[in-house]
């Protein structure tokens, strides 16, 4: 069997830390990116997490591919044995085709070619947002067995994008995936720290804190670091039994925006000098969220505690997440080395 890899859209925040750690863990690597202008980029990224000059210039390749175009694909599987289906698109965008598309349409297109390529197994990133929106709040912990209710309820594009990519995955390979294996990481809200100025997705949210946010939405979220999320893609590509089985990954919480404040300001000195105290009231988030459609993502969710469990990857994978105040402190600090908070801020 091929120790080659293919990890879907290099570029990104995740799939950087999930090709270091494939790397690490002695695997070669191929990654796909829409322009091979972005190949030192991800190189620097990848190097930024540990990996050596030596390893990427032997076990690290480039193909293009494009989650909307069925060019590339073939040659990005040829003579691979497992994927991590990780490119999504994370734009607000009040455009739903503009995120539900590439995300629906580009899983199948990666599915269809690791099946005709002869891949053993493809792990593709879903998110919570397949797990639990559309139902009605619940103090019991969300799990693998729950799915998201595509119109149960007030949902952005993206977490329809993502409930929807997911059901097509899981309808595809049981349909016509031939002896293809699909297994899907979940994961909470992701953190931890960036690996490049230009992949910092979810990290949007510590970065309004540090850049002094008019006040705190009144916001409860799942956390989980990075680090530990391309970890559990490793695992679950690697576990015998993981084929055919969804696993969350979901550090902590549900924590709220206040205590992600209190903790930027209690471990990170000066740089969190202009971090918000008091709090918003929801009738100006909604108001806010009528003009921004990044603030209207959030609109849905205000108030919100969900609450889902990682018991089953900690206990069928061995999987150990890490506390979520460090990952905090590290997406926090990794913000301030790449000067994407003020210099004025730094300590
Ligand atoms: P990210 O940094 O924004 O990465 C998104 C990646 O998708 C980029 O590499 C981007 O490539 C690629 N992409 C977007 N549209 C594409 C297209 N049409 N064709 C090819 N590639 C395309 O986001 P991330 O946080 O790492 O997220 C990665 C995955 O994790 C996604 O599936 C996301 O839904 C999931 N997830 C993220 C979180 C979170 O909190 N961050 C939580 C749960 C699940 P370009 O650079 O070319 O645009």
């Amino acid at each position: 069997m091929s120790d080659l890899v293919l990890v879907t859209g290099g570029t990104g925040y995740i799939a950087g830390w999930c090709i270091a750690t494939l790397l690490d863990r002695g695997y070669r690597v191929r990654t796909t990116v829409r322009t091979l202008e972005k190949r030192d980029a991800v190189r620097a990224a990848v190097a930024r997490a540990g990996t050596s000059v030596d390893v990427l210039d032997d076990r690290l390749e480039f193909v293009i591919a494009d989650l909307l175009h069925d060019h590339g694909w073939s040659d990005a599987l040829d003579g691979c044995s497992g994927v991590l289906h990780v490119a999504s698109p994370l734009t607000a965008t009040r455009d739903e085709d503009a995120v539900i598309r590439p995300a629906v349409d580009g899983t199948l297109r990666v599915l269809r070619a690791a099946r005709d390529a002869g891949v053993r197994r493809v792990v593709a990133t879903s998110s919570c947002g397949a797990v639990y929106y559309g139902h009605p709040e619940r103090a019991e912990p969300f799990d693998e067995t729950d799915w998201t209710v595509v119109g149960g309820g007030p949902m952005s594009a993206y977490v329809k994008s993502k409930a929807l990519a997911e059901r097509e995955a899981w309808d595809f390979v049981d349909r016509e995936g031939g002896g293809l294996e699909l297994a899907v990481v979940n994961p909470a809200g992701v953190f931890g720290p960036a690996l490049s100025a230009d992949a910092t997705s979810s990290l949007g949210l510590v970065k309004r804190l540090l850049d002094g946010m008019p006040g705190i939405p009144n916001l409860w979220m799942g956390i989980v670091d990075v680090r530990d999320v391309a970890d559990l893609h490793v695992r679950t590509l690697e576990a015998p039994d993981a084929a055919g089985e969804r696993f969350i990954a979901w550090g902590d919480g549900p924590v709220s925006m206040s205590e992600i404040a209190e903790v930027l300001r209690s471990r990170l000195g000066g740089a969190a000098a202009k971090v918000p105290t008091r709090t918003l009231p929801d009738w100006l988030v909604r108001m806010v969220g009528r003009f921004s459609p990044e603030v209207g993502d959030l609109v849905p969710l205000l108030g919100q505690r969900r609450t889902a469990t990682s018991a089953k990857a900690q206990r069928e994978l061995g999987w150990h997440p890490r506390p979520w105040q460090d990952t905090i402190v590290d997406s926090a600090t990794s913000l301030v080395e790449f000067g994407l908070v003020g210099p004025r801020d730094v300590p």
